[in-house]
């Protein structure tokens, strides 16, 4: 079922997971082990990120270094069809630009729509680390955009070839992301905001949130986005901080502000568990005001563990 249908079927916030795929040559055991818990709750979607390849140097007999290319976290699209089928879940694959050609991701989502598979999330995806910025595969895409665009000619029948005739439309619903805090590249929020707009009109149907700690800014960038035209359901994503070393990594992975009264309550917990229980509580404040603002679904970064979603879905679903 199309995602947008769910959220607009339903008179009050749904319950959604971003779930990661385990590293290579772990068992999908410990994915179970992460949705179990959760499913109490009904989730209305299960996201499952992409990883693309990394590169590692990799020392050789005579001591020289060799530049090998690994997938840490592989199986985005096995995952989907295995949570599906054991869960009967609406499993949603992130799908990324790097990495990809057209054609393979003309392909990717050849795979997916046989699968069954309904809903992608679309998004540009990271550089990786050994480039100081995004750089498309050739023959790739260089945005999102131009991914939204794909998935939306294929929508219509219009695949790479323009010689193929009478081509099956495929049916995604799709999904994007957005920055309340603006993307770290973008030089502002209105050239944030024309390219998100961009992909709306360009076909995406609703769009999830970057996480964020301050419910204002996600209040602000709901109230930008309708003010620029974008009348689509906008998911806040949420993640509970749970160790001091998160303090720090957060902001600078994701960009993000830790509001100054959450920063000095956690500052003054002695241990992780202490800080596990001030991130608890924050989200827990966080999502009850997100519900009276009626937002459409409460989605939780999960990271892979349960514990902390399953002790806020408690106090809110
Ligand atoms: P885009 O929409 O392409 O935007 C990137 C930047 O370019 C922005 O600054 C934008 O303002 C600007 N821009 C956009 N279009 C244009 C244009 N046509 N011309 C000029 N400028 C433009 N990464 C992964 O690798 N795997 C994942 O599974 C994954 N999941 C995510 C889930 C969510 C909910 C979010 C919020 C992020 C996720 N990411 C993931 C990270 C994401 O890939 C990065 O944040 C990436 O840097 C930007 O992706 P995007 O889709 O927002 O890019």
């Amino acid at each position: 079922m199309k995602l947008v249908d769910k959220l607009s079927q339903s008179k009050k916030p749904l319950f959604s997971i971003e779930i990661l795929p385990p590293l290579k040559g772990k068992s999908i055991q410990s994915i179970y082990d992460a949705i179990d818990p959760l499913m109490d709750f009904k989730p209305a979607f299960v996201d499952v990120t992409y990883h693309r390849e990394e590169y590692i140097y990799k020392k050789r007999e005579g001591g020289y270094l060799e530049k090998v290319s690994i997938r840490k976290r592989p199986g985005t699209v096995g995952i989907c069809a295995a949570i599906m089928n054991k869960y009967d879940v609406e499993a949603v694959p992130h799908i990324i630009c790097g990495g990809f050609t057209r054609e393979e991701t003309e392909n990717a989502l050849i795979d997916l729509q046989f699968l069954g598979i309904d809903n992608v999330l679309a998004l540009r995806g990271d550089s990786i680390k050994t480039e100081p910025s995004f750089v498309p595969e050739p023959g790739g895409h260089h945005y999102a955009l131009d991914l939204v665009r794909q998935i939306s000619d294929m929508n219509k029948g219009s695949y790479l070839d323009e010689e193929m005739k009478d081509a099956a439309p495929t049916n995604f619903c799709v999904g994007i992301a957005g920055y309340p805090e603006k993307h770290f590249e973008a030089p502002n929020m209105n050239s944030d905001m024309k390219w998100l707009k961009a992909k709306v009109d360009a076909g995406a149907e609703y769009i999830v949130t970057q996480m964020f700690f301050d419910n204002s800014k996600y209040f602000e960038f709901v109230e930008l986005c309708k003010k620029s035209g974008i009348n689509v359901p906008i998911i806040p994503g949420l993640k509970m901080l749970s160790t001091k070393a998160q303090i720090k990594s957060l902001p600078k992975i994701f960009k993000i502000d830790i509001p100054h009264d959450f920063y000095e309550a956690l500052e003054k917990c002695k241990d992780d568990k202490e800080v596990k229980q001030v991130g608890i509580d924050w989200c827990i404040a966080q999502c009850k005001e997100l519900v009276k603002a009626n937002v459409p679904c409460l989605h939780f970064y999960t990271m892979g563990t349960s514990e902390t979603t399953r002790r806020v879905a408690k106090e809110i679903f």
